[in-house]
């Protein structure tokens, strides 16, 4: 057997369980243990690094999922999902009905596309998106005084479609993952061969500061949820499934608790708040007692991990053999003046988005996602993506005299803070002097998700992950072009 370090790992109270919830079975079953994991004697742990982050949550995670309005225009960038983009197969002029297919999926890693909207294809072409290029997609009109009723599709019933049935059907909604990385869900609970998946973890931590979207999900959307877990039980042919809530969610604890059918293997597990606490790994060591190895996902150790939007859009779609069309997104920060959560067509322009929500005069800075993991905008004409949890609008000076950048005074904070154990200040070093494959082969460079937590505590202000992700891309560079060159020859 082998071991991953998990005696290293601080003993923490990870979870608790409100009053009056259900009695669940223990949160570990040892009969369930992964294939190469470790059983270890206290699988109650939480983030042994990390950081502890204002929330600033307050003013959203109360407020009810509105509907959005339907924009004039819906942008729809054909890349808009890990892996190959989508491709169109409707033409300029055509009419088009709300759910109907636009776009097949590119290949097995990609999803097709549907209309957010009735109305006609006004153009095909190149349209803006997030990274700054431009991308093939989409220009739909909208129609004004459309019921904008979405198209049935073909019901997959949980019960008696196969697993292959219902992974196939995952991929014709176009369900990404809708926490953010908009990973396609069908290829994610695809279990490789020589593989077992023992457990489908809901991830409903929803650690980013400011985002409420998963919250409200949980809250409003349960009977979608546990519809969802009937399909990912099938799918992955998982023993259990656990629900993991960030502990200041207890009301959507409480509520998904009464939701959960008899006799179903679902339990809840609340997890202290800690930040990058919802990323996978941490969030598989926390439940499992497991640290999944380098450069491995978490089926490594018998897990397969989802978001709980992505659960619900699942059960939600799938009795319906509807396409995804629309998905739920915070707006918030000081600078919004209507905060909220909001069902939001995607493909709305970001531009018409900040024109309803109404903005402040003194808003400085606009930010798509969370502010740790979000990436901030240069231009208002990109649109809603099926990744995007939240929009938040700060204020203020952006050329804060507090941003400039001092040299590294070795204090060790980043590495303390650093949940994969990397040393960011070595890091940040090499990066410095385009060290790219030290950082790689020496330094892991590689395990960092880009959490930003290293970045947050720097004193000297080092804008080290924003390194790390030009570093990473420099290496997936080099090592596209090494194979390109070695089977070339
Ligand atoms: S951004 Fe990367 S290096 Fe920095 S704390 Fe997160 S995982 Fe570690
Ligand atoms: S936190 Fe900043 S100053 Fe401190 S060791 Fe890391 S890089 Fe250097």
């Amino acid at each position: 057997m082998e071991f991953f370090g998990i005696h290293s790992l601080r003993k923490t109270l990870a979870h608790w369980i409100p009053p009056g919830f259900r009695k669940i079975s223990p949160v570990f079953d040892p009969s369930l243990a992964g294939r190469s994991g470790l059983v270890s004697e206290s699988i109650h742990r939480s983030l042994k690094q990390g950081i502890h982050l204002p929330e600033h949550k307050d003013e959203t995670c109360g407020l009810p999922i509105r509907q959005f309005p339907f924009t004039p225009l819906i942008i729809l960038p054909m890349v808009q999902h890990a892996g190959v983009p989508s491709q169109i197969v409707v033409r300029e002029g055509q009419e088009v009905e709300r759910g109907q297919l636009l776009a097949t999926a590119g290949g097995y890693l990609s999803v097709p596309q549907h209309a957010p909207v009735s109305g006609i294809v006004q153009k095909i072409g190149h349209v803006p998106t997030i990274s700054g290029k431009m991308v093939q997609g989409i220009y739909l009109k909208t129609f004004p005084f459309s019921s904008q009723e979405v198209v049935e599709g073909k019901p997959i019933d949980a019960e008696t479609a196969t697993r292959a049935e219902i992974l196939q059907s995952i991929q014709n909604a176009g369900i990404v993952g809708l926490g953010g990385a908009a990973f396609p869900t069908h290829a994610k609970l695809k279990i490789p061969a020589g593989k077992h998946c023992d457990v489908v973890i809901l991830n409903g931590i929803e650690c980013e500061p400011y985002l409420t979207t998963d919250h409200r999900v949980m809250l409003e959307q349960a009977d979608d949820i546990m519809r969802g877990i009937r399909y990912l039980l099938k799918a992955t042919d998982a023993r259990q499934v656990i629900i993991a809530i960030g502990g200041n969610k207890p009301d959507a604890a409480s509520h998904l608790a009464t939701k959960i059918p008899n006799g179903e293997p679902v339990s809840i597990r609340m997890i202290p708040v800690k930040y990058p606490q919802g990323a996978e790994k941490m969030l598989v060591t926390a439940l499992l007692g497991y640290e999944v190895p380098s450069g491995k996902l978490p089926i490594e150790v018998g897990a397969v991990v989802i978001n709980v939007a992505t659960a619900a859009e699942i059960g939600r779609l799938l009795p319906h053999g509807r396409g995804i069309q629309e998905r739920v997104i915070t707006i918030t920060g000081p600078g919004v003046k209507k905060k909220g959560n909001y069902l939001m067509p995607i493909g709305t322009p970001l531009r018409f988005v900040l024109e309803q929500v109404g903005v402040e005069d003194n808003s400085s800075l606009v930010c798509m996602g969370g502010p740790m993991m979000g990436v901030a905008v240069s231009n208002l004409d990109i649109s809603i993506t099926k990744g995007t949890s939240g929009i938040l609008v700060f204020t203020g000076n952006a050329d804060n005299p507090a941003d400039k950048i001092y040299p590294c005074i070795h204090c060790g904070a980043c590495v303390a803070a650093c949940p994969m154990s990397l040393d960011p200040a070595k890091l940040g070093i090499l990066a410095k002097f385009a060290a790219y494959d030290d950082m790689a082969e020496k330094y892991n460079l590689m395990d960092c998700f880009e959490c930003g937590a290293c970045a947050y505590v720097c004193p000297s202000h080092i804008p080290l992950v924003h390194y790390f992700k030009l570093s990473k891309n420099r290496v997936k560079k080099r090592s596209m072009a090494k194979t390109m060159h070695d089977s070339s020859g």
